[in-house]
């Protein structure tokens, strides 16, 4: 079993870039100091290595598979792994004390989740699904319905779905069909199909919770006239017992990667007996699911992230020991082959996968970090908190999906011949990641989000927020003479960036909503360039400021060297990119409307 992820950079993250000390601080978790929180970590990493990382390949090679009556089939460790990691905590342990959780910080739940990720992202995915589902009821649920269903999703002995997708409703949640007619007391019957729902109807757990988007007899037409409803399998009676509802498994998907978790089809009230039970407020349904939908960017983000740092270990461990060639320089035939890791194109290909990897990972735990200010401040700190996670949210989900994407393939490339085959596991990882730039949003729905409605809102005080952000770091770092250069550098693409919204912010402002929004998705890589840059620009001023001190207890000397090398890498290789984004972004040529279409002809 080849490493799959870095404990010393996750340490570093938590500790030192995202400050995770700070946070205890805070009664809500003036529980725990860092020794507890980062032995309950370590404890994710022996459970991962355990139970999830010997299983990674088998899980792919025996996928998740409809039994033809009802049910998927998953490959037996899988129910193993569901009920160690809630023992563990893992499932339920964001929760608060009251609803049965550890009210760990998200940064350290997201640490324990990253581990799981790296090691078997497939498996990881049946419990963090349960987690957010568990954590909506929690949110809007009333007290029977916590009281009904969270225990047990906590437990790991049901399963929790989010069904939001129809054959005819994918990106498009405004046009879903499913119905919801009043029977009786806050219960619906329901009726309807839902395609692609991961987690749906396997044998590794008792009951499934699927929570539904429907439309109520009578809604509104659009987003406004969808409820949510609580659809389980077998339905929880007051006495206890379970009742079969009418919500069926009726096939599922075989897919090129996350072949172990299970994606199904959900038929509900074909024989006229499903119900379902109303989450919160009608009509409200779409805006709950945002709670569940926004933490799962973030964990689709972190995912893809992860997936990538387990390709890049593998590719970095093979590099190590593949001995093929001899440097351009060496005339010498009869001497050894270098190992490839000092040819510079391996190096480029190892650094490129750490640039993107490291940096993705540390987006991803200033989320986390925002997440936790947003639940234990007040006030401005709490709306800037949240702010900020608002626009980081789809920059997270799509930096880390789609270069993340990129990183693996540089895995693969970084094997050769090797890369491409079963016996190694980077291919795998490779597949594996290309569903995450499309699931819960894709990277077109992503970047319109970004576009139209984050930059946008509150008069684009998300974006300013962001920026000053960013302008704190580049001031940090500019005080330090090595690092001036680099300061300067990402302010100057932190400043293009205001250049370009008003630039399209004039197409918007004529009503011109189609051009404004039509190269959302360039904008996006341009401004996930410059939030990269600067996650590694915070990572190299920390890593700088440690080797000026020369007192190394956490990491060595070389760990830190190793910040700030990937960090003029990284602006040096991966950020003229947000440069380029912005020359297409300015360019008057309007060359996506409707009408230059027919060049696809
Ligand atoms: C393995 C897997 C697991 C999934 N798990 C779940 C789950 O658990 N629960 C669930 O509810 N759903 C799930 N989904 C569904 C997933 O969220 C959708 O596939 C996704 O939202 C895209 O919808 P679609 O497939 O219908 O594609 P479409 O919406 O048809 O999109 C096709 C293409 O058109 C683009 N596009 C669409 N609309 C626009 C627009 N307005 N502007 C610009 N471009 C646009 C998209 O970006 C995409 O490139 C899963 C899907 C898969 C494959």
């Amino acid at each position: 079993m080849s490493a799959y992820t870095s404990m010393a950079h996750l340490k570093f993250l938590l500790q030192e870039v995202h400050k995770v000390n700070d946070l205890f601080a805070f009664e809500k978790f003036s529980h725990l100091n860092w020794e507890q929180a980062w032995m309950m970590v370590e404890s994710a990493k022996m459970l991962a290595d355990r139970d999830m990382a010997p299983y990674f390949k088998a899980m792919d090679e025996a996928p998740a598979k409809y039994d033809g009556k009802g049910g998927v089939t998953t490959h037996p460790q899988l129910k193993r792994i569901i009920q160690q990691a809630a023992e563990q905590g893992w499932i339920g342990g964001a929760a608060k004390f009251e609803h049965g959780g550890l009210q760990l910080p998200m940064m350290i739940y997201n640490a324990g989740q990253h581990i799981f990720q790296a090691a078997n992202n497939g498996c990881q995915g049946y419990f963090s699904l349960s987690a957010g589902a568990a954590a909506l009821i929690t949110s809007f649920g009333s007290d029977q319905q916590i009281k009904a269903f969270v225990p047990n999703i906590y437990e790991g002995r049901w399963q929790a779905t989010m069904a939001l997708t129809e054959p005819q409703a994918g990106s498009s949640l405004t046009d879903i069909t499913t119905s919801a007619s009043p029977a009786n007391d806050g219960i619906y019957k329901i009726k309807g199909q839902k395609i692609f729902i991961s987690g749906g109807q396997h044998d590794a757990c008792d009951n499934f919770i699927h929570l539904t988007l429907a439309r109520i007899d009578g809604a509104p037409p659009g987003v406004k006239g969808i409820s949510l409803f609580i659809i389980p399998k077998f339905w929880p009676e007051k006495d206890g017992t379970l009742t079969p509802n009418d919500a069926v498994c009726a096939g599922d998907f075989q897919k090129m990667g996350q072949r172990g978790y299970s994606t199904t089809h959900l038929a509900f009230g074909d024989h006229e007996g499903c119900r379902g039970w109303l989450l919160g407020e009608p009509h409200k349904g779409l805006s709950y699911m945002f709670q569940m939908m926004n933490e799962a960017r973030i964990g689709v983000g972190q995912t893809a992230a992860s997936v990538a740092m387990a390709a890049y270990q593998a590719s970095l461990q093979y590099a190590q020991e593949r001995p093929q060639g001899r440097l351009a320089s060496e005339k010498d035939p009869l001497k050894a082959p270098t190992l490839i890791i000092n040819h510079p194109d391996v190096q480029r290909m190892l650094l490129t996968q750490k640039a993107i990897t490291e940096g993705a990972l540390s987006l991803a735990m200033e989320c986390n970090r925002l997440y936790d200010l947003a639940h234990c401040t007040s006030g401005d700190e709490q709306h800037r908190s949240w702010l900020l996670l608002e626009i980081l949210t789809p920059i997270v989900k799509t930096y880390s999906s789609e270069q993340g994407s990129r990183s693996a393939s540089l895995a693969v490339q970084t094997l050769g011949g090797y890369g491409f085959t079963t016996d190694f596991p980077v291919q795998q990882h490779y597949r594996d990641l290309k569903i995450m730039s499309i699931y819960e949003g894709t990277t077109g729905i992503q970047s319109l989000d970004l576009l139209g409605r984050k930059v946008t809102m509150e008069k684009g005080k998300a974006l300013q927020e962001l920026l000053t952000e960013i302008g704190q770091a580049t001031h940090q770092a500019g005080t330090y003479e090595p690092l001036k250069r680099y300061s300067k550098n990402l302010q100057r693409e932190a400043d293009r960036i205001n250049e370009v919204v008003a630039h399209l912010g004039k197409f918007a402002a004529a009503g011109e909503i189609d051009r404004y929004l039509s190269d959302a998705s360039v904008f996006m890589e341009q401004l996930s360039y410059v939030v990269i840059g600067w996650q590694w620009l915070k990572q190299a001023t920390l890593a700088y400021t440690q080797l000026q001190s020369a007192r190394f207890t956490d990491q060595s000397r070389e760990f830190y060297e190793g910040k700030v090398h990937t960090m003029k890498f990284f602006f040096r290789y991966e950020l003229p990119h947000a440069e380029a984004c912005a020359k297409t972004l300015l360019d008057p040529e309007f060359l996506t409307n409707l009408k230059t279409s027919k060049a696809l002809i």
